[in-house]
């Protein structure tokens, strides 16, 4: 099928190399000229395991190609994505600008029957808006149907989720459209959610918002395990078995980031306000949320005496999750700018991330490396669990700070040799007296 696909940002460009990659014609379009030109170049504009790879081989084969120009994405599609982003406004509410702006850009330049997906997270009801602006400043005499396509790939595993997600909800109020959506997909073989607008679309919301609950309650739970001289992995084990529960996002740490859990829960906690419905369970896991890296520099404050100031800090790992370059909400990000507030100087490294922007010049030093990043530090803060923090020779490592005191906001380091090593480790929720976890 000839398919075109508005915006390549994570969720966009995945989605056109993979429809490509299963066989279907796509061009991509974007507004950003930069990011156009390095895709037409083969460079994805984002770190993602596998993409470039695919992206390159697709190009060669003539299925995927890029374009700034809406009327030549759009010159022979059949069906056209809406990918673009849905950020926070000031309210909580999705701020819709990029997705009605991408659907008057359809009204003006389709001329095929056409079904349009909206594949953003956006509000229930904005399928209606959608097809509202189209139907309104449609130009050519075509069909133009709307069908709701929420994403759930993780970034980091984007491609990997794209082949083997759990799901595809298909949204569609009248029947056509959503079999074409849903023949698109054949070639994926998983299993499909068939259902209407309104519920695809809250589908999105209450999924990210159930997941966010879930990160929220362990961390609470953990802080409770701290001062109770229990151990929170111990508890996620536990409880992760019951099959109710499961273990997946029960690992305690500095809590949520990234450019989804944040804007999605605000935004569902704004539709509840709005519609009169109480959802103060989301607006406790928001709040806990943006408690959870408070607690942890309060307790690097403590630890340090009461005060950081001329303090030097190590900070591993800047993107809101390993094995992507996003730094969209990161803890990091807020850690560094409550540190520098105090008066304590920053390092930092990421195995990718390579540049932060909002800091002054000269503000925080941006190391290559891990043993540069901990020269001479009073403390090591571990921040995003990449693999190569945790495969690290803490042993040798342990040559380069000033005082081995290191803080593991994300709980992957095994403390018991850490501590053999002669490392001081603070964990989240961890124990004073720990003993491994045995599953028998
Ligand atoms: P993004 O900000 O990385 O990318 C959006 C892209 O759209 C940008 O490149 C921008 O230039 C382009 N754009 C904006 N308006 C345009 C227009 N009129 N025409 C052409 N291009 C236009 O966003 P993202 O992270 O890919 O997210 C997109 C949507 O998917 C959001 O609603 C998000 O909530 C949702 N989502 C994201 C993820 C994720 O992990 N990033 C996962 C699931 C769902």
């Amino acid at each position: 099928m000839n398919v075109a696909v508005i915006g390549t940002g994570y969720v966009g460009l995945v989605t056109g190399v993979v429809l490509s990659e299963i066989g279907h014609n796509v061009i991509c379009i974007d507004i950003d000229e930069k990011k156009v030109e390095m895709m037409k170049q083969g460079k994805s504009p984002i770190y993602e395991p596998g993409l470039e790879e695919m992206l390159v081989r697709n190009i060669s084969k003539k299925r995927l190609s890029f374009t700034t120009k809406h009327k030549e994405a759009f010159e022979k599609s059949e069906i056209v994505f809406i990918a673009v982003g849905t950020p926070q406004s000031e309210s909580g509410a999705a701020d819709l600008k990029f997705i009605k702006q991408a659907a008057k850009d359809i009204a003006q330049h389709v001329v095929y029957d056409t079904v349009v997906v909206v594949k953003s997270t956006v509000p229930v009801g904005t399928n209606d808006i959608v097809e509202n602006i189209i139907q309104e400043e449609l130009k050519a005499p075509v069909r133009v149907e709307v069908v709701s396509n929420p994403e759930f790939l993780r970034e980091g595993h984007a491609i990997h989720d794209t082949f083997h997600g759990d799901r595809i909800v298909i949204g569609s109020d009248v029947k056509k459209p959503g079999d074409k959506i849903e023949a698109l997909f054949t070639p994926l073989n998983l299993p499909i959610v068939r259902t209407n607008r309104r519920s695809a679309e809250m589908i999105k919301y209450a999924a990210n918002a159930f997941l966010a609950v879930k990160i929220s309650y362990i961390n609470q739970i953990a802080n409770l395990c701290e001062k109770l001289d229990a151990d929170v992995n111990a508890v996620a084990e536990g409880i992760g078995m019951d099959n109710r529960i499961g273990r997946a996002f029960l690992s305690a740490g500095l809590g949520y980031g990234g450019s989804c859990f944040p804007k999605d829960t605000e935004a569902l906690a704004f539709l509840a306000r709005e519609n009169n419905i109480n959802l103060n369970i989301v607006d406790a896991a928001i709040k806990a949320n943006s408690e959870q890296h408070e607690i942890f520099i309060q307790k690097v404050i403590d630890k340090l005496g009461g005060n950081v100031e001329a303090k030097t800090f190590a900070i591993l790992g800047l993107a809101f999750k390993p094995n992507t370059d996003d730094l969209r909400e990161a803890p990091a990000l807020k850690i560094i700018e409550k540190l520098l507030s105090l008066g304590a100087n920053v390092k930092v490294y990421d195995p990718i991330v390579q540049h932060l922007d909002g800091f002054q010049p000269g503000e925080l030093e941006h190391c290559q490396s891990i043993e540069e990043c901990m020269d001479n530090v009073d403390a090591t803060l571990l921040v995003t669990e990449w693999d190569e923090f945790i495969e690290n020779d803490w042993k040798e490592l342990k040559k380069y700070p000033n005082q081995p005191l290191l803080f593991d906001g994300r709980n992957i380091l095994s403390i018991d040799k850490l501590v053999k090593f002669g490392w001081q480790v603070e964990g989240i929720g961890q124990a004073q007296k720990r003993q491994s976890v045995k599953v028998i």
